[in-house]
Formats: C-alpha cells, sequence, structure tokens
C-alpha cells in the first residue's frame, strides 16, 4: 500500500474527535505520576487534531493514555508517522506505534483494553500501517521482527473484533 493510499484511508476511518476531558485521556486517574505529566503535557492541545510537536510528548507514554486518549491522538498520530521523513530522519514516534501494535504477551491484555473503542475498519487500518512499514524502505530493515510481531497481534484482534458492531 503506497502512503497516499493510506493516509486517504487514515482520514476517512479515523475521523477526529474531541479531546477526552479530565482524567479520562489517561490510563490512571489518581496516584500515577506518569499519568499526570502526561495529562499536563496535553493541556495546551484541546483540539481534535494535535500537532506534530505534539507527538514528541506522546509516543513514549502511549501505555498512560486511555482507550478514549488513544481514539482521540491516533488520527494526529498515524497523520504524523505517514508524512513524516523517515528517509533522512529517524521518527521515533512511528518506532514506538510499530512496538506498541506488537506487545509482548503479558502486555497484550492491556493493550486489547487499549484499542477497545476502535471500530474494526480502524483495526484494520491499523494493520494496513503496519503492512506499510512491513514494505517501507527503513522500517522494513530497522525493525522487521517488531513489525511481524504487531502484524501477528493486531490480526489476531481484527477477527476478535470483526463480530462486534460498528462504534
Ligand atoms: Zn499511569
Amino acid at each position: 500500500m503506497n502512503t497516499e493510499t493510506l493516509l486517504t484511508e487514515v482520514e476517512k476511518v479515523f475521523i477526529p474527535i474531541n479531546k477526552p476531558s479530565g482524567f479520562a485521556i489517561s490510563s490512571h486517574k489518581v496516584g500515577c505520576d506518569l499519568c499526570e505529566y502526561l495529562r499536563k503535557d496535553l493541556e495546551v492541545y484541546s483540539d481534535r487534531l494535535l500537532p506534530s510537536e505534539a507527538i514528541r510528548y506522546i509516543y513514549g507514554e502511549m501505555s498512560c493514555l486511555s482507550a478514549k486518549g488513544w481514539r482521540w491522538v491516533l488520527p494526529s498520530y498515524l497523520h504524523h508517522c505517514l508524512t513524516a521523513d523517515s528517509t533522512t530522519d529517524h521518527d521515533q514516534a512511528t518506532e514506538f506505534l510499530i512496538y506498541n501494535l506488537g506487545p509482548d504477551l503479558k502486555y497484550q491484555k492491556e493493550t486489547m483494553q487499549r484499542l477497545s473503542l476502535l471500530n474494526e475498519k480502524q483495526i484494520n487500518c491499523l494493520i494496513h500501517f503496519l503492512e506499510w512499514c512491513a514494505q517501507h524502505a527503513y522500517w522494513s530493515t530497522y525493525c522487521p521482527e517488531n513489525i511481524n510481531k504487531g502484524l501477528a497481534f493486531m490480526r489476531t484482534l481484527g477477527r476478535n473484533q470483526s463480530v462486534q458492531t460498528d462504534r
């Protein structure tokens, strides 16, 4: 899948949504410093779409975002990955998204929880993102095993979610 086609799909299936209010954005509501820092870092961003500069606060802390948080950031995050110039500059946000979509066994359950508000088309779009990475000149050689791990995990999820209604 080429970049243009995938960008069009992202824009079509990841409709930007309002920012979840207050604590709803994070995994933990109270007593977690990491979640509190992330909420503070994101306070200045209240729009449906986040600028690329905001992604740097997010990419390493995706485990601090709730399912609602993931649903809010993914339209901007995916757009960032697909438009970042990975040929001349290693884009860490793309690297971390690949890792986040291919969790170790012990983190699979919590990852599924974070992805639980996505509909089937959105899950499929994340699979297409990983397929795009698998063909990408840079990512296909940088972390092919992680991409395959993500594809294997996300494809099982795609099947599980296909029986649910479109939310
Ligand atoms: Zn936390």
